[in-house]
């Protein structure tokens, strides 16, 4: 099997809330952490195989507050894969995520990179305030895939990771 590494970077933004921390997480180790400090802006690793590759993840979790931050700047501008999120609970959330896609694109130019619109909180339906077709919508717009996910139970939380790292795969055989 090949042993060499593809080494990819992903960026997280959506208002506080919608459940950025939860869904990397999730994905990292598996858990659901009920409350988790909406301040606190973090860094995560991990390694998975797919489809005989070795896919080693650089993620970093954005808390919203970070305007003049150096170190999103230039983690935005090394970053292949960018994932924005609002909850399907919030209909605010879906608005404020073009602001954050202007905020990527002042300091980058993500057109061409792999980017998907997260409508998070599926479980939450009865509370649902953000209709399917509504995000799918934005996301056109956007150049963005679109998934529906939950962080509390799983659902579709690895498919996030997994459909863009495919994609970057795509767009590393055209350059
Ligand atoms: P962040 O500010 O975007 O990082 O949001 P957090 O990950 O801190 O989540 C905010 C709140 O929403 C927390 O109380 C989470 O437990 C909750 N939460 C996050 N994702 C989900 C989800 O998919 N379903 C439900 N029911 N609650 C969620
Ligand atoms: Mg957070």
């Amino acid at each position: 099997m090949d042993d060499k590494e593809l080494k990819v970077k992903v960026c997280i933004f959506g208002a506080g809330g919608v459940g950025k921390s939860s869904i990397v997480t999730k994905f990292i180790d598996e858990r659901f952490l009920p409350e988790y400090d909406p301040t606190i802006e973090d860094f995560f690793r991990k390694r998975i195989t797919l489809n005989d590759e070795q896919i080693n993840f650089s993620i970093i979790d954005t808390a919203g507050n970070e305007e003049y931050s150096l170190i999103i700047e230039n983690w935005i501008k090394e970053s292949n894969i960018f994932v924005l999120v609002y909850s399907i609970t919030r209909k605010l959330s879906l608005k404020e995520v073009q602001f954050f896609h202007d905020k990527i694109q002042r300091f980058f130019d993500c057109e061409n990179y792999p980017k998907v619109l997260i409508g998070n909180k599926s479980d939450l339906f009865t509370k649902r305030e953000v209709s399917i077709e509504k995000g799918k919508k934005l996301a056109k717009e956007l150049n963005c895939k679109f998934i529906e996910t939950s962080a509390k139970t799983g659902e579709n939380i690895n498919q996030i990771f997994y459909e863009t790292i495919l994609l970057e795969i795509e767009r590393l055989k055209t350059i």
